[in-house]
């Protein structure tokens, strides 16, 4: 099942997405179905119709995980850490599909990173491995922008990685996913950047969500993004940056220079 999140002039209404491609529609439900279940209202919309907001607005913290594909942590010179390597994203980073990426004045190195978003659907702490499925709502498309430049010389990469607008979800939540073998892709203005499959993550989604909440307290609707693959690289104000996690759909942003 798809998870939107969208409005058609008011309140933002959640909503079931169906339909065939090209003739897709939008079911909308009562309340928020993360916390109350799926019931229809009734009424629906064509999607072309709706305006996508991020499917899901974290409800405590955005967690990140640096360096899960080797290739990707070569590219940058790093050594493939041993466990997953954590930080944070503030849950005011995050945007939705065709939102602006606002390039900050204080870097000139902002890159993309394509990554699979994990929506937690239930508290946990402590989540052992083979339970790591029972706490998962859905997966959506993330972009794990970055101020590369910020990156390397603040070393802390709250300002890097935390800009308002720093976190693009969507289009969608998709409950529905065997996340261990599918392919992410990025491509900046139609050519293709990004393209690996979920198979080479160095921790795979459980070893992630286990290693997390060994010391912190994950929260429905919290996100967590699974890491980039090789062939980051740096956007400019003007550039389109589509994400796509196959089996759950595209997230496409402009990039924005600040007024
Ligand atoms: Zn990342």
């Amino acid at each position: 099942m798809r998870i939107a999140r969208f409005t058609v002039g008011d309140e933002p209404t959640y909503g079931v997405v169906g339909g065939s491609d090209g003739d897709q529609i939008v079911a909308s439900v009562v309340g928020d179905p993360l916390y109350s279940g799926v019931e229809l209202t009734g009424e629906q919309f064509p999607l072309d119709d709706v305006r996508l907001l991020a499917p899901v607005i974290p409800r405590s913290k955005v967690v990140g995980i640096g360096r899960n594909y080797a290739a990707h942590a070569a590219e940058l010179g790093n050594e493939a850490p041993t466990e997953p390597l954590v930080f944070l994203k503030p849950n005011t980073s995050v945007i939705g599909p065709f939102d602006p990426i606002v390039y900050p004045a204080q870097s000139s190195d902002v890159h993309f990173e394509g990554e699979l978003a994990v929506v937690i659907g239930r508290i946990c702490r402590d989540l052992p491995l083979e339970r790591a499925g029972e706490v998962i709502y859905g997966y959506t498309v993330g972009n794990d922008v970055t101020a590369r430049d910020l990156q390397r010389t603040d070393g802390q990469w709250a300002r890097a990685k935390g800009f308002d607008s720093f976190c693009p979800l969507g289009p969608w939540i998709e409950t529905d996913l065997d996340p261990s073998d599918v392919t992410v892709t990025t491509d900046l203005n139609g050519v293709r950047k990004q393209s690996a499959s979920t198979s080479l993550m160095l921790h795979d989604v459980a070893a992630i969500l286990a290693h997390v909440t060994s010391f912190m307290t994950l929260l429905p609707g919290d996100v967590v993004l699974t890491g980039t693959p090789e062939g980051v690289g740096p956007m400019q104000p003007g550039d389109d940056v589509s994400v796509t996690v196959d089996g759950i759909g595209t997230l496409t942003n402009q990039v924005v220079a600040r007024d």
